[in-house]
């Protein structure tokens, strides 16, 4: 009931600000004429003029319709295109914070050169982000034609590059570069050691291209640099053999008939142990000899052993060779679960690659620990403004606008819609239902009509082609390996009788032209000829009905569906599109059962025809959003354990940049002194003497160097002085003995290279405890749920745990530093 009313406000809000961004699009429009008469000169100095106007206090609203005149007047001039209205509308709402859904093909690309124009006149950069490299390079090379001629720079950011590279590529007006490099750049930027090392600027404003795939699919998976870790991996093929006997409960809650040591999450591909898994696993290590006799997994030293036996579960439960991972060369390549693309190397992070390996009987490589990670949510919430367009955002509004904080407008298509949307049909059988759509593609093979074949793994996909070798259809299959290659394949997917079978991201961003596409074959000299020959190839493709698209399988995503069925009916061309079902699909075990199946036989059901009623549409539907519902919990309660992280990330970063500007630290290292003493004198109860007194003695030794003769006179003398002078006394008398026995020891130093020194010294620490922090935060999250074990709430304790294991860091932190600086010796 709210969301159906919640979506009827929407919807009238919709128009609402449609209506009022369409009254700057009549001024925009009352422009234009003025703006032709300008020569081509007079146009490209207005970029200046605009920047001159900023600098005088206008801002970018009150610049908008102007500029977006002029970018519209270059482009006529340039690309012989002119902006739509909608497009003018969608550029409107991309500067307004907002995320833009216009369908695939209505020139997303060209509406973006108007929100960059204009939030680049502030020049303080604009970053468009693309889902991967080839459509970065793609879109930079395109749209710098009318960039430079508006007397803009533009960059692109690419994996590779060198720090020069990337530097001059930030500094752009404009930036084109994936989602994965803008984060990683922004992760190294905070592991330099010199702040002119950094290769970005202040974040400004980003532009998202197919924002739900990266603001949604992506999200789930956080950006991570690593390094090498010493960790024991020999361990993994002992600990391997103990997973036989491990019994697998198949429900969350157990009762009599059903109490395991382990259960699965198989839609997160999580393993919980139970209580009663782990004291058998415990019995079962101490047996094997890997624990001593009354130790416990959960002690600190144990965690790790711990981890590798939940890495093993995952491996040989929940990760299927062939499904979520192939072999080749030797080496477990993953396989993205959502676009079904190998991602040659890349390694599952946490020891899950290593339990793999381990499973497989292969080498096991070194593990990788993490030295700094973030999520895609909390890098884009960096930037001060953002924006985001896509084909398919309405089904996710509720959570661009909870979590990223963006509205979702729809703008209206240029043409009218005239795609033919048929309705599912559902076999009971997997065979029924490939048989049928083998079926379907041949009656279009025969009339000549082209088809998009949409899978949802790389094995469904080979058994299409395999079947279609079968009756000598010919046909593309795209694996999702090289994107510009596969661009290539998918840009003729319009071509008649073409038959493309393709998982289903492949080839996103790519304009299908009904007749192929001919851009890559037009020069100056053939382009009439060229065009000639397209237009009747064109005529025949919409003759014969338009590209038709299949899905073989609904994703568990509606938004996902809708992008493939936007694949055809591109700016007002015919075209269609059916889903196949069955009731084996994944889906559709969430609401049917053998049962089911068996009841629809004796209801008649026949072999080879399909169910159709609207009791399996309403089902189908309930299903995906039950599933959308789920994955959107599991993000959000990513980010909310993100969120304490970053926090502290924060932190940390800001305490770094402060550390790499300042010019006089000597300051800082007084007072850090002050408090790390301080901390060791109150740091026990102060009525236990006896405490207090031992832990200044083991510290102070600690910090006083050895060869500092004073030292066992010294802390004898502060012990005894301890109980009758006051402390603080105490605790100034120490830091200025550490002050005069550092500065004698440094007095060799010339006092630039001094700081350097300190600044090398106190960066190299807290790098170090960082990264310890990130991965004992992460230790933390994966034990977490156990403390429901004891009635506790995971989330509450990680917070509570969480703050604790910061401060004592921060605490750490100056300790380790202050400890540091004073073993320095400069010898002659
Ligand atoms: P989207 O990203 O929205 O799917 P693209 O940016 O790939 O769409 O553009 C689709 C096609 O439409 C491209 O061939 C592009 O050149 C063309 N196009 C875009 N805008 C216009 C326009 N205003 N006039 C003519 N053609 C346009
Ligand atoms: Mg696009």
């Amino acid at each position: 009931m709210v969301i159906k009313f919640l979506k009827k406000i929407f919807i009238n809000n919709n128009d609402k600000l449609l209506n009022k961004m369409m009254k700057t699009v009549n001024v925009i429009n009352s422009m234009e004429s003025n703006f032709e008469k300008l020569s081509n000169n007079q146009l490209k100095l207005k970029t200046y003029d605009f920047k001159k106007r900023i600098k005088n206090g206008e801002n970018l609203d009150d610049l908008l319709p102007e500029a977006f005149a002029t970018v519209r007047e270059a482009s006529k001039r340039i690309f012989n295109m002119r902006h739509f209205d909608v497009q003018l509308l969608g550029g409107i709402v991309l500067n307004n914070k907002c995320i833009a859904e216009m369908r695939t093909g209505e020139g997303k690309t060209l509406t973006s050169t108007l929100p960059a124009y204009l939030n680049s006149l502030t020049n303080k950069g604009v970053h468009i982000v693309t889902m991967n490299n080839y459509l970065a390079k793609r879109d930079a090379k395109k749209n710098k034609l009318l960039f430079n001629f508006l007397n803009l720079t533009v960059g692109v950011n690419l994996p590779n590059m060198s720090a020069q590279e990337k530097r001059k590529s930030y500094l752009a007006d404009i930036t084109y570069g994936t989602n994965n490099e803008y984060g990683f750049d922004y992760l190294r930027d905070n592991m330099v050691s010199s702040f002119k090392d950094k290769v970005q600027r202040k974040l400004n404003y980003a532009l998202i291209d197919e924002v739900d795939s990266i603001l949604i699919d992506e999200a789930r998976t956080p950006l991570i640099i690593s390094g090498e870790s010493e960790n024991n991996k020999n361990l993994y093929t002992k600990i391997k053999k103990i997973i036989p006997y491990l019994i697998l409960q198949h429900e969350k809650e157990n009762n009599i008939y059903n109490s395991g040591h382990f259960y699965l999450d198989r839609k997160n591909k999580q393993v919980y142990l139970t209580e009663k898994g782990l004291i058998a696993i415990e019995k079962i290590l101490i047996l094997k000899n890997i624990l001593k006799k009354k130790e416990t997994l959960y002690s600190n030293k144990n965690i790790s052993i711990m981890h590798q036996i939940i890495s093993l579960i995952k491996a040989y439960y929940l990760f299927h060779k062939n499904v979520d991972y192939i072999i080749e060369n030797n080496n477990i390549v993953i396989v993205d679960e959502h676009t079904g693309r190998i991602m040659p190397g890349r390694r599952w992070s946490d020891g899950l690659h290593q339990a793999i390996e381990s499973k497989e009987n292969l080498f096991i490589k070194d593990e990788h620990q993490t030295h700094a990670s973030i999520t895609f949510q909390n890098y884009f919430r960096l930037y001060p403004k953002l924006s985001g367009m896509t084909g398919t955002a309405h089904t996710e509004s509720f959570e661009f606008s909870y979590i990223y904080d963006l509205e979702t407008i729809i703008i209206p298509t240029n043409a009218k819609m005239i795609r033919k949307d048929f309705s599912d049909l559902v076999y009971i059988t997997e065979k029924e239902k490939i048989y049928a759509i083998v079926q379907d593609i041949k009656k279009c093979y025969l009339r000549s009509q082209p088809v998009l074949v949409g899978t949802i793994s790389i094995e469904k996909s080979e058994m299409i082609s395999h079947l279609l070798k079968k009756i000598g259809i010919p046909h593309n299959v795209l694996n999702a390996k090289l994107h510009a290659k596969e661009a290539k394949i998918i840009a003729q997917a319009g071509k008649q009788k073409s038959i493309t079978i393709a998982t289903n991201m492949a080839g996103r961003g790519t304009d299908i032209m009904l007749g192929g596409n001919i851009e890559s074959k037009i020069n100056k000299n053939n382009i009439s000829k060229i065009k000639k020959i397209w237009e009747q190839e064109n005529k025949k493709v919409l003759f014969s009905g338009g590209l038709h698209v299949i899905g073989t399988e609904r994703h568990e995503s509606r938004r996902i569906d809708n992008q493939l069925r936007g694949r055809s009916g591109r700016q007002g061309d015919v075209g269609s599109s059916r889903f196949y079902l069955s009731m084996e699909d994944n889906l559709m075990k969430i609401f049917s059962s053998s049962k089911t199946v068996d009841l629809l036989r004796k209801l008649g059901v026949k072999y080879g025809e399909p169910i159709e009623h609207p009791w399996v549409n309403k089902a189908i539907s309930n299903a995906q959003k039950k599933v959308e519902t789920r994955n959107f919990e599991i993000r959000k309660q990513l980010l909310e354990y993100d969120d304490i992280i970053n926090e502290q990330r924060k932190i940390i970063y800001k305490q770094r940049d402060n550390l790499l500007i300042s010019k006089n630290i000597s300051k800082n290292i007084i007072k850090m002194r002050k408090e790390v003493i301080s901390y060791i004198f109150y740091k026990y109860d102060i009525f236990d003497v006896r405490k207090i007194k031992e832990n200044i003695k083991n510290n102070i030794k600690k910090i006083l160097l050895k060869k500092f003769n004073m030292q066992k006179k010294y802390i004898k003398y502060i012990v005894k002085k301890f109980s009758t002078s006051s402390n603080e006394k105490i605790i100034n008398n120490i830091v200025n003995q550490l002050k005069k026995n550092y500065e004698k020891r440094t007095f060799l130093i010339k006092k630039n290279k001094k700081i350097l020194l300190e600044k090398k010294i106190m960066l190299q620490i807290l790098d170090k405890l960082w990264q310890d922090h990130i991965n004992e935060m992460d230790y933390l999250r994966q034990g977490i749920h156990f403390r429901g074990y004891a009635q506790k709430d995971p989330k509450q304790e990680y917070k509570i745990d969480s703050f604790n294991i910061f401060s004592n860091m921060l605490n750490n932190l100056k300790y380790e530093i202050i400890v540091c600086l004073s073993k320095i010796n400069v010898i002659k």
